[in-house]
């Protein structure tokens, strides 16, 4: 046995309506290229880490989640995100290399929570949930918010504490309130989140918001057909939406309001992205001419992310 574990049913709505869509041995082409191509991970570990594991996505026809069906055990992921994804290596390559563009889209979401929220800065208490390297949260603190954050990575846990942000062990998230949850591409990775999301609901206020944004992909169908023949990440069919070992959940809207519902929480109307481009000159006249209403629908069809907010 290799020790990854089985979900039978929905991890959202708990649903055992779900059917099985896609299915590939993690030793086998082409799943086995993939893990090549995309890690630091040579045929040793395949061998010694995914024995019989499959690649197995399941589709849950009640609140239409894809999922993955095996998940890797704690051992894999911890490998995952300190061996075969070297945190070095995305600092050096990711991190370090940000575009203006990404800090300016986190100040401009931060400062439409501030006002949301109606507090003096000193007074609102924010939590980012797998913060990574916390850059959120560093925004978040100039602006003089007291900031949380939570993170799995022993290396990422010490770039943030020398950068000032206070880090909350999972199971201490409950002895707080925070006015806003921040979960941003987090909930695609955890094996139950409709868990996790009831966990987090129970740290809010009656006016705290939680806001989760994850990947959307309208083709997921079509490209893990095409997969067979071209797996891999320059590749127009690459499947980030459920990526092997990483993505376990592709959510949609309607999956994300059912797992809300089930954790008491209702979504709330939040156009943070929506705000920050219709800010922009150009999209101000455009948005002048056809309508904010009409340009929010536009942009939420082509955005690349499924972005909600919740409150209780
Ligand atoms: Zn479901």
């Amino acid at each position: 046995m290799n020790g990854f574990i089985i979900r039978n049913k929905c991890p959202t709505c708990m649903s055992k309506n779900i059917k099985e869509i896609h299915s590939v041995a993690y030793k086998d082409y082409p799943l086995k290229k993939y893990l090549l191509e995309y890690y630091q991970i040579n045929e040793e570990d395949i061998r010694n880490y995914f024995r019989d594991a499959r690649y197995t996505i399941l589709y849950c026809d009640s609140c239409g989640l894809y999922f993955q069906k095996e998940i890797p055990p704690n051992r894999i992921i911890e490998l995952l995100y300190e061996k075969w994804i070297n945190p070095d290596f995305v600092y050096k390559n990711l991190v370090s290399k940000r575009a203006f563009s990404y800090y300016e889209n986190l100040l401009a979401e931060i400062i439409y929570i501030i006002r949301f929220t109606k507090k003096q800065p000193n007074e609102i208490y924010l939590l980012d949930i797998g913060m990574g390297w916390g850059e959120w949260c560093l925004m978040a603190k100039a602006l003089g918010c007291n900031v949380f954050g939570t993170e799995l990575s022993k290396t990422r846990i010490q770039y943030a504490k020398k950068n000032g942000i206070t880090i909350l062990e999972l199971g201490d998230i409950a002895k707080y309130k925070f006015d806003v949850i921040n979960a941003e591409q987090v909930f695609e990775h955890l094996p139950y989140p409709l868990e996790y999301l009831t966990e987090l609901s129970k740290s809010m206020n009656q006016d705290s918001i939680l806001k989760i944004n994850v990947p959307k992909d309208n083709k997921i169908r079509y490209k893990l057909k095409r997969m067979v023949n071209e797996p891999m990440k320059q590749s127009k069919y690459q499947i980030k939406f459920i990526a092997p070992l990483e993505h376990l959940n592709g959510f949609n809207y309607n999956s994300l309001v059912t797992m809300g519902k089930l954790a008491g929480l209702s979504p709330i109307k939040f156009y943070k992205n929506q705000v920050a481009i219709i800010q922009k000159p150009f999209y101000l006249s455009f948005a002048k001419a056809i309508g904010k209403s009409m340009i929010r629908k536009v942009l939420s069809i082509l955005r690349k992310d499924t972005y909600i907010a919740f409150s209780r």
